[in-house]
């Protein structure tokens, strides 16, 4: 069986249909704390916090594991400059205690959700994977951590890995049976459909002086089922005796707050008011990242790769979700 930590989030539970569907057996590990119990619609699921030890070797006792991806984390990155005791235990301290119990029941394969956030600022766009990594929140740094932590336990314990550095995580899965609900929510696209619904008011354009065509900041987005799909690969990539490895998952375009604005209102038919407002702290101009190592060693290709189809699986959902 596969264990999928926060199986109940929005990547995770997109991962875990797509194992499903591929054929595998599934146990999804969630502590619930921002899971959703509407998303556990495949495997079996067991409540577990990665911070109690003991309820992690339970599982691994009840279930013959054969693999892990992991997913579970804190991924709110202002949060992550207030609080990052809270991110380190987490991301990290958690990690280690997964990574402990996997060691100690001998489960060597791996593919853990990591981030773009681990590079920082670009010094160079496309970034590709041998960028260098210099984060600049506790959430990047947590998983550059754990990223280190993975090379480490490699080398000594023959643990195998797969690290896979999203970048803008986006849509919905195309039956609308998950998708994106985050409490509170701060990620572009689903606030953009939250004004095309009439929730809110506007959107909030955070910055409109970058040295960016249209003055806003460009990012990378890539479909979630996109994203579920590259895990499969690197699951398949580990079983079939791949070394530890690390890649990027995007799309390789970039798109810029305002054209992901008219691109959304094209596809709602909504009229969508935005608000130019101040730069949002910490964000860099541009995140677009290669994808090339991922589409060259694990075959991957990302089948929703135009704005459109992201923003159309993502209203589809939004609309059946509110
Ligand atoms: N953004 C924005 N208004 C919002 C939310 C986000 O202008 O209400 C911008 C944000 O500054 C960034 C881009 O949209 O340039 C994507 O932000 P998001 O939070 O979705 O993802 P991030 O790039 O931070 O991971």
């Amino acid at each position: 069986m596969i264990l999928v930590t926060g199986g109940a989030g929005y990547i995770g539970s997109h991962a875990n249909k797509e194992l499903n569907l591929a054929g595998y057996e599934t146990v999804v590990l969630d502590n619930m704390s921002y899971g959703h119990e509407d998303f556990l619609k495949w495997g079996v699921f067991e409540e577990v916090d990665l911070g109690d030890l003991e309820s992690i070797r339970n599982v691994f006792r009840k279930y013959e594991i054969e693999a892990v991806m992991h997913f579970a984390a804190f991924t709110y990155v202002g949060e992550s400059v207030e609080d990052p005791q809270k991110y380190y235990l987490n991301n990290l301290r958690n990690t280690l205690n997964l990574l402990q119990v996997m060691n100690e029941f001998k489960v060597k394969k791996l593919v853990f959700s990591s981030t773009c956030a681990t590079y920082g600022n670009p010094q160079k766009i496309p970034l590709t994977e041998d960028h260098p990594q210099d984060p600049i929140n506790p959430y990047g740094q947590g998983k550059l951590m754990v990223e280190k932590v993975l090379k480490d336990y490699s080398s000594a314990y023959g643990l195998r890995y797969v690290s896979l550095r999203y970048f803008n995580a986006a849509g919905a899965d195309p039956e609308c049976e998950v998708g994106e609900r985050h409490d509170p929510e701060t990620h572009l696209i689903p606030l953009i459909l939250d004004a095309a619904m009439g929730k809110r008011e506007d959107i909030k354009i955070f910055g409109t002086d970058y040295p960016t065509p249209d003055g806003t900041c460009i990012r990378d987005y890539i479909h979630v089922t996109d994203l579920a799909d590259a895990h499969i690969k690197a699951l398949k990539y580990l079983e079939s005796g791949g070394s530890s490895e690390v890649f990027n998952l995007g799309n390789g375009n970039g798109f810029s707050v305002r054209e992901v604005i008219e691109e959304a209102r094209k596809v709602t038919g909504k009229e969508i008011k935005s608000t130019e407002t101040d730069r949002r702290p910490g964000d860099p101009p541009v995140l677009v990242g290669s994808s090339q190592k991922a589409r060259n060693i694990l075959k991957w290709q990302p089948q929703c790769d135009d704005l459109t189809k992201i923003i159309s699986t993502a209203w589809e959902w939004h609309k059946k979700d509110n």
